[in-house]
């Protein structure tokens, strides 16, 4: 969950900050080409400006390709991740309270401060605590900073009021996308779940189980590894229900795809087709592997469900030795014809795909 909210920060500090440098490139191109102020103060207020955009420039779009590079590499470590979020949180209010400073030489105004941490809760999503302690460090140098370049007391006063109001505001605005996105992204994982799980035995839907065979069939196109496949089909499953009810007949498959889960690999996967027709998917694994594979899981079956009566099965299996030329739906045609010469030839045996 962590994981998946670091990513979203750096989804959003990706577009956010390589826009600013654009943003920059505006104010200094109307900077520059603004005749120059004659009144002394304004002069300098301009002359502030310029540098600090000169610098925002390049420190955003290097937090903005820092979040594309770590994007693009899953396994990255999560706390840099997380660190460079907080980086770039930092450097936005860092940037809006010199910006502040700048702009106390021609009144009191700090709009660039509120919005900054407006901007930065909204961006980058943290726990509200973590939050609360940017914001409290971010009002302490705003109250320093504004001390030291505001001049005039009763605009130093309603600055330091209206920081306040900023850094609460912003605040506030972060907790409530913390909660905002822990909640979208629980609905996320749940309807992603729901999506990919076959809700009776808790294995991957078919949909799913189409989805990472080819997935593992391109990714042994790719290294060049075999990758086999287990069509699996309880026999006579029909008297299996017309005996211990439908109830029952679901308590059986539930037991053997819990059966399937412990008998195979941490790599292999197992899928519902449907029924109680199951499919398992043996990554990196040859012919020879996957007959002796089959043999065991249709032996452990056999065993495993002898306390619901005699419950057999009957096994398909095929394999593609680099994975090239071949997909799901070519895979399971010949796998099922394997199947089925399994139950011709008097069922609760493996056969290979010719
Ligand atoms: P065979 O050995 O030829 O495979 O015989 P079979 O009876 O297993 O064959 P068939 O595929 O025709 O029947 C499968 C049965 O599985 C039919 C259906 O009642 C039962 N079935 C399918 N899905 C479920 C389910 O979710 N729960 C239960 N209890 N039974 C199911
Ligand atoms: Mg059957
Ligand atoms: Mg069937």
């Amino acid at each position: 969950m962590a994981a998946a909210l670091h990513d979203d920060n750096l989804r959003r500090i990706r577009w956010v900050a390589l826009a600013m440098p654009l943003l920059n490139l505006l104010f200094l191109t109307a900077l520059l080409t603004a005749t120059p102020h004659t009144e002394p103060r304004m002069l300098h207020w301009q002359e502030a400006l310029r540098p600090l955009h000169l610098a925002m420039a390049p420190v955003f779009l290097l937090l903005g390709l820092g979040a594309v590079w770590l994007l693009r590499r899953p396994a990255a470590p999560s706390l840099l991740r997380a660190a460079w979020a907080r980086l770039t949180a930092v450097a936005a209010l860092g940037f809006a309270i010199a910006f502040v400073a700048a702009d106390q030489r021609v009144g009191g105004n700090i709009t660039t401060f509120t919005l900054g941490a407006i901007l930065t809760g909204v961006v980058v999503v943290m726990p509200p605590l973590q939050s609360a302690l940017l914001y409290i460090a971010a009002l302490v140098a705003f109250w320093i900073v504004i001390g030291a370049t505001q001049v005039d007391a009763v605009l130093l006063l309603a600055a330091q009021l209206n920081g306040i109001t900023g850094a609460t505001l912003g605040w506030v605005l972060a907790a409530i996308t913390w909660r905002q996105a822990l909640v979208n992204k629980r609905l996320t994982l749940q309807l992603q779940r729901a999506a990919t799980t076959d809700s009776l035995t808790g294995l991957a839907n078919r949909k799913e189980t189409v989805r990472l065979v080819n997935e593992e069939l391109r990714r042994g196109a790719r290294h060049g590894h075999p990758t086999s496949l287990l069509l699996l089909d309880l026999d006579h499953f029909k008297q299996v229900n017309d005996r211990l009810g439908h109830p029952g007949g679901d308590r059986v498959l539930k037991h053997a795809a819990a059966v399937l889960e412990q008998s195979l690999r941490a790599q292999d996967r197992i899928g519902r087709l449907g029924g109680e027709e199951f499919l398992v998917l043996l990554p990196q694994t040859d012919a020879q592997g996957a007959r002796r594979l089959a043999e065991r899981v249709r032996q452990r079956l056999a065993e495993a469900l002898a306390e619901h009566g005699e419950i057999t099965c009957s096994i398909g299996f095929i394999t593609s030795e680099t994975g090239e030329e071949s997909g799901f739906d070519q895979l399971y045609v010949q796998a099922d014809h394997a199947l089925y010469r399994a139950k011709a030839g008097g069922r609760n045996r493996c056969e290979v795909a010719a």
